[in-house]
């Protein structure tokens, strides 16, 4: 064969160091380029061979990565399909666009280097990212191929001449630029490898590594060991996304869980993803056991396209909610290379969002369906998952309906569907609203509970971070029902009914009474209502209103400021007036008893709830002291 010289055909001087220039921040994924184009020609002879399309014994087939500190090169090599300088010429000289021009003004808009990548198919030409030197030697699997050798400096001239390699596949050396040495490193190359490669379908021989291995006997019939350097194979060539879910069992599922998260809790469950049209997608996902905020950050899922690993910031092609999920999605419809302004449009990526919320949604209900003691057990792991899903997408929302569940104070479980039959009867009120009540603390709240539970009123336990806005979600889906906290009010007020109670103080003690209260009292955000509620009701009872409390949990989740947050807390004093202690005030000697038997009554109150802290609750255990001395 003739040497050939050439200039690589765009028309431009040089692109090379604007390449480097830009894509400082991945270098990395030169290694991850390469190696897939040495997996991609791998695959392709073996499916030629198994068409009888190639000739001879495919012999070992795998890819090796190694690298030289002192000539400061890595090299890739596979036992691939090969190039003849003809293919050599087509698919590596001419890089795929028409002309410097459109060139720079699509760079322009590019936002990284999986872009630029990607767009115009520049793979191969991230090694330049951080080599000065790159050489290709080739051999085709074609009968009668010759071989081919390959050099570019990082400029635009190549250069082509017949190579000396016997065996087919390509060997492609970096020499490796000086900004770059960091790769000449063992750690940093198995890092890269480890992170793009694990579960690539082709083995990939990264050095070697030394094992201890049985070797005969001892005297004493005990057995040798001596340590041997073995091929180090860095990837799972069939990782159970690729198998066919009957092939697999639970603790196939759980061990490759390990695999992906060491440190992690067992998942509660999972969903194998497997659908060929209308585009291909594979996978696994874990729901996994959130124990707090920190497990959410840590583990993410993984996307990979025909099992090379993309990326871990799967935020467009999940549903949010969904990325509370473990495991991994692969699917070769999402471009290897790519960016997020390009996957947001990206009408493949669309389907694929709601798939896999389909997916999801139905394994849900399945459970639910199937085994619905075990899905309660569960729902304690799950439930902040649905209400967020619920919340955030309104087909999850329909579909969640059926599963989802309300759970109240004495650990029973409903489906939206049942709790409404359960307590419409007795909790609606006189608008023909059904009034859902809730407790955020119901050791803090049990006074409240118990008054209405006396009533036949049945009381949510809603305590989770996401409940305030499930709550509010809840009454905007839920026809003619409302929500609120047991807390909220008296009883009486919380849930109106027709019927009104007569008072059985005159107007005159009314006012006494209130004056009393405040004066006691003695803090003017601490509004005082003579209310005439049942004389089995408590004295006095200590409220916010549901949605003053609501727009200051809301301001506080906002960080704190806004306008309700500044409010100061203000309180409802509901003092029962028909309560018998109430009598015992208007009845008592002098206005330093009446003042000290309300004033004990509200602490009561307080102190019933949690709110009676510091001086004052030191004021008022001496006084209670004194009362009984
Ligand atoms: P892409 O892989 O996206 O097509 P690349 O620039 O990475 O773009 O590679 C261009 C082409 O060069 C490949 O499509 C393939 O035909 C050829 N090629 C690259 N590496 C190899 C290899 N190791 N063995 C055989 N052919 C290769």
């Amino acid at each position: 064969m003739q040497q050939q010289k050439g200039t690589i055909s765009i028309h431009t001087e040089n692109i090379f160091p604007i390449i480097k220039k830009f894509l400082y921040s991945d270098h990395e994924i030169f290694l991850r380029e390469l190696v897939s184009n040495a997996v991609d020609a791998t695959q392709k002879i073996k499916r030629l061979s198994s068409l009888g399309q190639a000739a001879g014994e495919l012999g070992e087939l795998k890819v090796s990565v190694s690298f030289d500190k002192e000539a400061k090169t890595i090299t890739i090599s596979d036992r691939g399909i090969g190039m003849t300088a003809e293919e050599i010429q087509k698919y590596i000289n001419q890089i795929a666009f028409s002309g410097a021009t459109e060139f720079m003004e699509k760079f322009k808009e590019a936002k990284d280097a999986n872009e630029i990548i990607g767009r115009f198919g520049l793979g191969f030409y991230s090694a330049f990212m951080v080599a000065d030197k790159v050489e290709i030697n080739t051999l085709s699997y074609q009968p009668g191929a010759e071989p081919a050798r390959w050099i570019c400096d990082g400029s635009t001239e190549y250069e082509i001449t017949e190579g000396d390699r016997t065996d087919r596949g390509t060997e492609v050396i970096l020499h490796i630029n000086s900004e770059s040495e960091e790769f000449l490193d063992k750690h940093k190359l198995e890092e890269i490898l480890n992170k793009y490669g694990k579960f690539l379908p082709v083995p990939i021989e990264f050095m070697t590594k030394t094992e201890s291995v049985e070797d005969g006997e001892d005297e004493e019939g005990k057995p040798r060991y001596k340590t041997v350097e073995l091929p180090n194979i860095i990837n799972n060539t069939t990782p159970i996304w690729t198998k066919t879910p009957s092939d697999l069992k639970d603790e196939d599922y759980l061990n490759f869980y390990k695999e992906l998260y060491p440190f992690s809790e067992e998942p509660l469950f999972w969903i194998h993803l497997n659908v060929d049209y209308p585009f291909n997608l594979t996978g696994v996902l874990y729901f996994p056991k959130v124990k707090n905020e920190m497990d959410l950050q840590r583990n993410k899922i993984k996307l990979f396209s025909r099992q090379v690993f993309i990326t871990d910031e799967v935020k467009d092609i999940v549903p949010e909610f969904l990325m509370l999920l473990h495991g991994v999605i692969d699917s070769p419809d999402i471009p290897l290379n790519v960016s997020r302004s390009f996957l947001q449009a990206d009408s493949n990526v669309k389907k694929i969002n709601s798939y896999i919320t389909r997916k999801v949604a139905d394994k849900l209900a399945e459970l639910f369906k199937k085994d619905r003691k075990a899905y309660e057990e569960k729902w304690n792991d799950i439930g902040l998952f649905v209400k967020y899903g619920m919340i955030s997408e309104e087909k999850f929302f329909e579909k969640g309906k059926e599963f989802a569940l309300l759970t109240n104070t004495k650990g029973e479980f409903f489906t939206f569907d049942e709790y409404k039959e359960k307590v419409a009867p007795v909790q609606t009120d006189k608008e023909g609203t059904a009034v859902y009540l809730y407790s955020v603390d119901a050791a803090k709240q049990d006074a409240f509970i118990q008054s209405a539970n006396n009533r036949g009123y049945d009381v949510l336990v809603m305590n989770s971070p996401i409940d305030n806005h499930f709550i509010h979600n809840l009454e905007l889906k839920l026809e003619k029902t409302s929500l609120k906290r047991v807390d909220a009010d008296v009883m009486d007020k919380l849930i109106e009914k027709d019927e009104s109670r007569s008072h059985v103080l005159s107007e005159e003690e009314s006012k006494q009474v209130k004056e009393i209260f405040e004066k006691a009292i003695g803090k003017p955000e601490m509004q005082v209502h003579i209310e005439a509620l049942s004389p089995d009701e408590l004295p006095v009872t200590v409220t916010m209103e549901e949605w003053m409390r609501r727009m200051k949990d809301m301001a506080k989740m906002g960080g704190g400021m806004g306008f309700y947050g500044n409010l100061p807390d203000s309180y409802k004093v509901a003092i029962n007036g028909n309560h018998k202690l109430v009598n015992r005030i208007l009845q008592a000697d002098g206005e330093a008893a009446k003042l000290e038997i309300a004033k004990q009554a509200y602490d009561l109150a307080l102190l019933s709830q949690g709110m009676l802290t510091g001086a004052d609750l030191t004021a008022f255990v001496n006084r209670s002291v004194n009362m009984i001395g």
